[in-house]
């Protein structure tokens, strides 16, 4: 995290010349003098940002390469920061690595990646290596709360540890979602609101559903399984919650670590870790297999109740420590027998009591269970999958212009970032296991979700403001005004 922040400080660490008496490169950064501020701005010549991504063949690089000749402009060094290098082809590593075995003086190459395996060994020992941390989520916390103070923004401790958490240790993406929150709820930001972005909402039934298998109340945990599935959450993703949930509540069984801040979910996941662990560890191997077999299975809907009976039946087994124990402790006559679980006959795992509907829903396509059919099953898909991020550029950004299997047409809006286009069409490629292809149009094409949703409030609003009951109010209060609008059931 910081890359390029982290290479634009090198770069003037090796130009800064403060008052004009440093000679040296150093990092004791003036961040005053001409070098600093160009560099801070994005507009030193001799200081030349690249993005990885845009150019990734040959010709791009060659291009690099050839300017490499010319000498700095006014600076000590020419710095070269190219970013995501790990998206430059075999070719291009090639053709620079010349460059790299013999540089010319006064030019330096500051390489920025994610993902260092895909970096050719025979860059790598030609570099200096740094490798930067995860911001934790506490310092990730912190700052976020500095902001709000500062902005004036109003929220719930809650919230914003959520965002921290979606952000997995990115300040960028912390921010974003941040300001995508902040927008959303008019600077008073409430938990339930970031659950929503986020695709988090429902979350707490996930933790009720896998407390009731470690009980072994299997009929009530099915009927729980039932209805989140009903809230259209996919059976994979209610798997991968579990095993998420599970991971947690061994981490704390394991460390005995109560979390420090105030965690809406992780409070409730840590009185599931006072369970036996080797519990735990079991209900993770039966839900990891599960995995699986909801991805092979014909209809993923029974896969996935199967793996909830298992788990109860799971949370029956004894604990093979506890069976060691019976089988070296000397023999009584009455205890020869070693306590195997019983399925009960009365309640937990009588499944015929279980609504039947359930299993023929999706008989019809098999499948291609994951393939959204319209733009907003695409968009539903992303937030299962937790790719709020994307979801949120999307949902601001992106002006739909055609929609079908595989293949989306799209206008951006002006200013915004192209690579969410290359991340959507990488992101489906893995939900969906099929090729997507995501280009840009001349047409106008709809709304962005974001504006269609806010012509949506201003409607209702309208509608409100005109209805018999409110133009009494506002008759009475000329400047009132209609913030927002909740339905109470
Ligand atoms: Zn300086």
């Amino acid at each position: 995290m910081g890359k390029t922040t982290t290479a634009r400080i090198i770069a003037k660490a090796l130009n800064c010349i403060a008052d004009g008496n440093k000679k040296e490169p150093s990092f004791d950064i003036c961040n005053n003098c001409s070098p600093c501020t160009s560099i801070s701005n994005g507009n030193f010549l001799d200081v030349i940002e690249v993005d990885a991504a845009s150019r990734t063949g040959v010709d791009g690089i060659r291009e690099i390469i050839d300017s490499v000749m010319y000498s700095p402009n006014n600076a000590r060094y020419k710095v070269y920061i190219i970013d995501e290098v790990h998206m430059l082809s075999n070719a291009a590593f090639n053709a620079l690595l010349k460059t790299l075995e013999e540089p010319p003086q006064n030019v330096k190459f500051i390489f920025a990646t994610t993902e260092i395996k895909k970096i050719p060994a025979t860059i790598i020992s030609r570099c200096q290596k740094f490798d930067l941390q995860r911001v934790d989520l506490n310092t990730l916390s912190s700052h976020l709360f500095k902001i709000c103070e500062t902005e004036k923004i109003i929220y719930e401790n809650d919230s914003i540890i959520q965002i921290c958490k979606a952000s997995e240790g990115s300040v960028r993406d912390a921010l974003s979602l941040l300001d995508q929150a902040a927008s959303l709820c008019k600077d008073n930001i409430k938990s339930e609101t970031v659950l929503n972005m986020l695709g988090l909402n429902g979350y707490e039934k996930n933790i009720e559903l896998f407390e009731l298998c470690l009980l072994n109340k299997c009929s009530q945990a099915l009927k729980i399984y039932d209805s989140i599935i009903q809230n259209g959450v996919q059976p994979s993703q209610i798997i991968s919650n579990l095993l998420e949930i599970c991971h947690l509540a061994s981490k704390m069984n394991v460390i005995k670590e109560v979390p420090e801040r105030d965690d809406l979910f992780e409070e409730k996941i840590s009185k599931l870790a006072t369970n036996n662990l080797t519990k735990l560890v079991n209900f993770w191997q039966i839900l990891i297999k599960s995995i699986e077999e909801i991805r092979y299975a014909p209809n993923q809907e029974q896969a996935g109740s199967m793996a909830i009976i298992k788990l109860c039946y799971g949370s029956l087994l004894p604990d093979p420590s506890a069976l060691l124990k019976q089988l070296s402790s000397p023999l009584k006559n009455d205890e020869t027998k070693i306590n195997v679980p019983q399925m009960s006959t009365t309640d937990d795992f009588d499944v015929k009591n279980q609504p039947q509907n359930s299993n023929n829903i999706n008989q019809d396509k098999p499948h291609n269970f994951n393939y959204p059919d319209s733009f907003e099953a695409m968009l539903n898909l992303l937030l299962e999958n937790k790719e709020s991020l994307l979801h949120a550029q999307i949902i601001n950004n992106v002006h739909l212009v055609s929609y079908s299997r595989g293949v989306i047409k799209v206008r951006l809006k002006s200013h915004s970032d192209e690579n969410i286009l290359t991340n959507l069409s990488n992101t489906l490629g893995k939900l969906t296991g099929s090729k997507w292809s995501i280009s840009l149009s001349e047409e106008e094409g709809e709304k962005t979700i974001a504006e269609k949703k806010y012509d949506e409030l201003e409607a209702q609003k309208n509608e409100l403001k005109n209805s018999a009951e409110f133009s009494e109010v506002f008759k009475k209060f000329p400047d009132a005004e209609i913030i927002s609008i909740e339905h109470k059931n």
